[in-house]
């Protein structure tokens, strides 16, 4: 039987868009596995963990934030950086201009200002272990929600800039890759749009939407120690999806 990865109990994890459905269920994963976890999301999440009010879109919040964590914890071990929005289903000739902005400043720009901070927060204490929420969106097109495409293969992008420039510091940078997974975010996607989701479902090979807990399992892994030799990784789980 394969043992549940587990994350030492000094291990101390911040985990962004921790309200929402994937981060939530990290949270709580990881707390499980054994780690200390902060939570932020745009209003503090409560809950056991401790957590804090935080727009990643924000230079100041950010960077208000990883102080917050570090007053908090001392230090961060591991940084699970999952805000993310999805903007509107536009195409690019009739994506307006606001939503475009939108979407890049929390899903790219927030990754990057987050990174920035967590990165020079892990190198003094000699590494760490960032997993960034990227998408199948990240790695294959559709037509519509044009922004919110290009975010996520910028993610990819920072994910790999980021994993080369520090790994020689001991800083892993990898990205979860989620398919289609049950939360708000489909849920407000796929309001009214029943068939279309059943569409969906009969292209994906597991014939069905993957449960937050099914990605939290994932991120843990890929902060844990387990996982020492991952870097600059997007890992897929998408019920097989894309490999159709
Ligand atoms: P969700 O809507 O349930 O959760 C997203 C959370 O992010 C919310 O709690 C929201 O308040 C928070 N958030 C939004 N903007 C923020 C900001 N500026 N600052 C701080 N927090 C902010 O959605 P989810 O499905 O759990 O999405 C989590 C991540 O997973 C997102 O990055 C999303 O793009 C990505 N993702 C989701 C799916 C899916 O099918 N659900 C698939 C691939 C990737």
């Amino acid at each position: 039987m394969l043992r549940q990865p587990t994350l030492p109990k000094s291990d101390r994890l911040l985990v962004t868009g921790a309200a929402g459905g994937i981060g939530r269920a990290t949270a709580l994963a990881a707390t499980r596995a054994g780690a200390r976890v902060f939570a932020a999301d745009l209003d503090a999440p409560g809950g056991e963990a401790q957590s804090a009010g935080c727009d990643v879109a924000q230079a100041a919040s950010v960077k208000a934030l990883i102080a917050a964590v570090t007053a908090a914890f001392g230090r961060i071990d591991c940084a699970f950086n999952n805000a993310g929005i999805e903007g509107s289903p536009a195409p690019v000739a009739t994506m307006e201009e606001d939503d475009f902005d939108r979407v890049i400043a929390v899903n790219l720009k927030g990754v990057w200002l987050a990174m920035k901070h967590e990165i020079s927060a892990m190198l003094p204490k000699g590494g760490g272990a960032i997993v960034n929420t990227a998408s199948i969106a990240g790695l294959v097109g559709t037509p519509g929600y044009c922004a919110y495409i290009a975010s996520k293969h910028g993610v990819t992008g920072l994910t790999k800039s980021a994993a080369l420039a520090y790994a020689s510091q001991g800083i892993r940078v990898n990205a979860v890759c989620p398919g289609f997974i049950e939360t708000a975010m489909t849920g407000r996607i796929f309001e009214g749009h029943a068939a279309r989701k059943e569409d969906l479902i009969s292209r994906i090979a597991q014939r069905r939407f993957g449960t937050p807990e099914e990605i939290a399992d994932a991120v843990v892994w890929m902060c844990s120690d387990r996982a020492r030799y991952l870097n600059g990784h997007m890992l897929t789980v998408d019920g097989g999806y894309v490999a159709m």
